[in-house]
């Protein structure tokens, strides 16, 4: 699996590319925004765009999804039905963040805890993360050892938890009993800000680490 990281919106949103090298199919992870950016990224590493999957409704996550359908037709998969909130109020959520009027959608498929989801001949596994939003999911190549993980942990941070339906104890439980065990020498792509590994965030993140008990 191989990736490209497209920072989106005002919020430097770490929209990501994922690609099987072998049929050059690709997935377009979180796409928020700057849609045309997203697309020249596609066209320039000869890519040819599969679906779109999404970790959770943010607007600058989801922001761009209608759009993205409208221009290239693919399907949409994920997040966790939980979320189905968070969609419903994207135009709400543009107002309030001053973002371009965007249009909701409906996934073509819900994603739950243990499904698989593929791009070209790779597969990815998904892990339900609930805590910063409800129906957020996180995308996990085992092969790979790389995690897309948006918004649950970043490095030395984790997602805040004082949106409705947020919880602070549900999301580091999430970090601790589903991240965590897949390996310390799992890389993860956050939502915002640099690449760590599940490791380094043992031992040195403010929030999660081992020695936080
Ligand atoms: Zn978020
Ligand atoms: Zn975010």
């Amino acid at each position: 699996m191989k990736y490209s990281i497209i920072p989106v919106t005002p919020f430097q949103q770490n929209c990501t590319l994922l690609w099987c090298e072998e049929s050059k199919k690709a997935a377009v992870v979180d796409p928020g925004g700057d849609i045309a950016v997203v697309l020249a990224r596609i066209a320039e590493l000869g890519l040819e765009l599969e679906k779109i999957l999404l970790t959770h409704a943010h607007i600058d996550h989801a922001g761009g999804t209608a759009e993205l359908v409208k221009q290239t037709g693919v399907p949409i998969e994920g997040p966790h039905i939980g979320d189905q909130f968070w969609i419903d109020g994207l135009p709400q959520q543009s107002q309030m963040f001053g973002f371009p009027q965007v249009e909701i959608f409906t996934p073509d498929r819900w994603l739950e805890e243990g499904d698989r989801v593929t791009v070209g001949n790779e597969t990815l596994e998904v892990l339900h993360c609930p805590g910063h939003t409800p129906g957020h999911v996180v995308f996990y190549s085992p092969e790979s050892q790389l995690a897309q993980v948006g918004d649950v942990l970043f490095q030395g941070s984790i997602g805040r938890t004082d949106f409705p339906k947020g919880d602070h104890a549900t999301l580091i439980s999430s970090i601790r009993e589903k991240l965590f065990p897949l390996g310390d020498s799992v890389a993860f792509i956050p939502g915002h800000g640099p690449m760590s590994t599940f490791g380094h965030e043992r031992k040195t993140n403010p929030f999660v680490s081992d020695s936080r008990g």
